[in-house]
């Protein structure tokens, strides 16, 4: 059976639990307060009493990630790289990101350790999958980077603004589906993090069943991993349409719910030669609807023996000015976080096995 965990207990749940150990119901409260702010860490709690931290040691799993390192962009993004606290296991590791911006705090964050499904542009596609992340681990990732936010007096302002969650980081989400949607409940959970609908993006490659339920469940906003218009083309580079093409991808993105004045994200990364070619750009204008979809073009983030090119910036504006000028609304992605090898698709971590 497996051992409940801090990061995902709800309050009634760690009610009962206190009851079964002979604690009181009010210490459950207390306990979520800590956890809420990000803090896993029972030695910082400085209201419970050590026996009651004692019953808990004993009983639940307080910390489902250990910090192994963190490394600070000159940008201000951060990148993380925790071991998961599992039992008998050999020691996995995932990362996360904080892409700190004006007046908002993206975390991005991991749903498996690797991912089978291969995109040939991807760092973490090239890397062992190691497994899905349970909700707890999932949830402790936007935890910690609170926790770490609130150990950093420069950073206080910011902490309170933990504000967007991106399911961007490793492995691909609908590939979890369980853990995801438990992962999902959490975040938006009034009495845990309270995050509106609006600020949580799911990121998939287009596992379309998956999407569907992901709408009719919990109907955040939705990033589809494009990068070709063509069928032969995607085939190639996201190899998951040569089981949901792009005529079932397309029916499910007309019927999946969006928030008022939101649209689905269609990530394109550019790579040279490859997408960026005419046919591929007539294509896309003819595959995407404008009155609910955008295209988010993304930079290509090189990595150690990739087989890639990323498209000139000159072809990059062109190509977002053409989808302009046919009523799409594109733009061009920001990379962050390079020089720590944070932007997307770069995330592969360096500790495994
Ligand atoms: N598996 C999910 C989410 C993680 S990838 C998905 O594929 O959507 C997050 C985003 O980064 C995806 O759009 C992915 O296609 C993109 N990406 C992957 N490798 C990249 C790279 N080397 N450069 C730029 N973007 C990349
Ligand atoms: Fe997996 Fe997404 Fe990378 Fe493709 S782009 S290999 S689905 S993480």
């Amino acid at each position: 059976m497996n051992i409940p965990s801090l990061a995902s207990l709800s309050l009634a749940e760690l009610q009962n639990l206190m009851q079964t150990w002979g604690l009181p119901a009010f210490r459950a409260k207390q306990l979520l307060d800590w956890r809420n702010k990000g803090i896993l860490d029972l030695g910082a709690m400085k209201n419970i009493p050590n026996q009651v931290k004692a019953t808990l040691e004993e009983h639940i799993q307080t910390q489902p990630l250990k910090l192994v390192s963190r490394q600070k962009s000159t940008d201000g993004t951060r990148k993380y790289l925790f071991a998961l606290q599992r039992e008998n296991q050999s020691l996995k590791h995932i990362e996360s990101v904080l892409i700190p911006d004006e007046n908002r705090g993206t975390v991005c964050i991991s749903s498996q350790a690797g991912c089978v499904l291969d995109c040939p542009f991807c760092h973490t596609g090239t890397q062992k999958f190691e497994g899905n992340l349970t909700a707890a681990e999932i949830i402790a990732q936007v935890l910690a980077v609170k926790a770490d936010l609130l150990d950093d007096p420069m950073m206080d302002e910011l902490h309170n603004q933990v504000s967007h969650i991106v399911y961007m980081g490793m492995g691909e989400p609908l590939a979890n589906e369980v853990e995801v949607f438990k992962s999902l409940d959490l975040l938006m959970d009034e009495a845990y993090l309270n995050l509106s609908r609006r600020r949580i993006t799911v990121s998939t490659s287009g596992l379309v069943p998956q999407i569907e339920r992901l709408g009719l469940d919990s109907p955040v906003n939705l990033a589809i991993s494009l990068h070709s218009a063509i069928n032969e083309q995607r085939n190639v580079l996201v190899p998951i349409n040569q089981k949901h093409d792009l005529t079932s991808l397309r029916k499910c993105l007309n019927t999946y719910p969006l928030a008022k004045s939101r649209h689905i994200t269609l990530e394109y990364v550019m790579l040279k030669g490859v997408n960026d070619t005419e046919e591929s750009l007539q294509t896309l204008i003819k595959f995407v609807n404008p009155e609910r979809e955008r295209v988010n073009l993304i930079r290509f983030n090189t990595y150690p023996g990739s087989e890639f090119q990323g498209s000139a910036t000159n072809v990059t504006d062109e190509f977002a000015k053409s989808l302009i000028s046919k009523g799409i609304r594109a733009t061009v992605r920001r990379s962050r976080g390079d020089d720590i090898m944070a932007a997307c698709g770069q995330l592969k971590t360096a500790k495994t096995g």
